[in-house]
């Protein structure tokens, strides 16, 4: 890999990129050759995902900032390695810019350069280009030695969720009104965090399948229950409720970026809880062959919720 930053010739595309490497310095020290070089660690495998984030589709640019926006896109796609265990190795992010936000490309870059830092990571490579919307297609790569999968449950697991779920569909509601939520719901919204320490923790102390919560826990459960061949069955009154959001944001809402977690036994909840300043809770069990998703209140079985809304439904 290349340890220093190639030479960009002239022009305003090249300008703009200059830029913005120059406000990332060391979190993009490869960048300006054609393709970025990787050498995965010995005896791990390469894991790759790729994630768009699109004005009007993904984001209203009148509900976050330039920076809070690039900051989410990032994060987003790195939670997708974060539900496989992988270390990330490395961000490419595509850019596509109006013609009058070239002056504001700065203020994208610094979310987008707060996200790979969160993550320990760094800037690979892109593209940037005009168009008439604001859009931010963000590729990740990591690695792991055993990557998770959503397929690697079976009937008599038992069902973790890391954070609290609910607060990002609670802000977004809060938001479509026209009213500001409080701090913590718009933190919760603008600036979520990629689990990806936290997974790798559980990978190593008995996880065997997990899934990250982006289109709602009924919606992700029903993934897993259908790539493990197994049905789950969730318990309401234990799914942990962020601050401020309801039960129904919790078991409808996306976009809140905790993971589901899948385990033949037991995890140190308590250990993890100390570890990284967040629950980790069991809310319930895989109990046979199929693929439902069975949500029960007091052993009943109730409604499953109506699930996530979405700008792109
Ligand atoms: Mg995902």
């Amino acid at each position: 890999m290349p340890t220093q930053d190639t030479p960009l010739a002239e022009g305003r595309e090249f300008d703009l990129i200059r830029q913005m490497r120059e406000c990332w310095g060391n979190l993009a020290i490869a960048i300006g050759d054609d393709a970025a070089v990787l050498q995965p660690p010995r005896g791990e495998r390469v894991v790759i995902s790729t994630d768009a984030a699109v004005d009007g589709v993904h984001f209203r640019r009148d509900w976050l900032s330039l920076a809070e926006i690039g900051y989410r896109a990032v994060t987003a796609a790195l939670s997708d390695l974060a539900a496989m265990a992988a270390t990330p190795r490395g961000v490419l992010i595509s850019l596509t810019l109006p013609a009058n936000d070239e002056t504001h490309v700065l203020d994208v870059a610094t979310g987008i350069g707060d996200a790979v830092r969160a993550a320990s990571t760094v800037i690979l490579g892109g593209n940037l280009s005009r168009a008439d919307t604001l859009s931010l297609t963000t590729t990740v790569v990591g690695s792991a030695f055993a990557p998770l999968t959503r397929a690697g449950a079976r009937p008599g697991d038992l069902l973790y969720v890391t954070g609290q779920l609910g607060g990002a569909r609670k802000a977004w509601q809060e938001l479509e009104r026209g009213t500001k939520p409080d701090g913590a719901l718009l933190e919760r919204f603008a600036r979520p965090r990629a689990r990806i320490a936290e997974s790798r923790w559980l990978a190593a102390r008995g996880a065997v399948a997990a899934i990250d919560v982006s289109d709602g826990l009924g919606g992700d459960a029903a993934h897993l229950a259908a790539a493990s061949d197994s049905t789950i069955e969730i318990d309401v009154h234990r799914v942990p409720v962020f601050p401020g959001a309801t039960l129904d944001d919790a078991l409808a809402g996306g976009e809140d970026y905790e993971l589901l977690i899948v385990s033949r036994a037991a995890l140190p909840a308590d250990d993890f809880a100390r570890q990284f300043g967040i629950p980790l809770t069991p809310i319930g069990r895989l109990v046979e062959r199929g693929g439902d998703v069975r949500f029960l209140r007091d052993g009943k079985r109730v409604a499953a919720p109506a699930g996530h809304d979405h700008f792109s439904r």
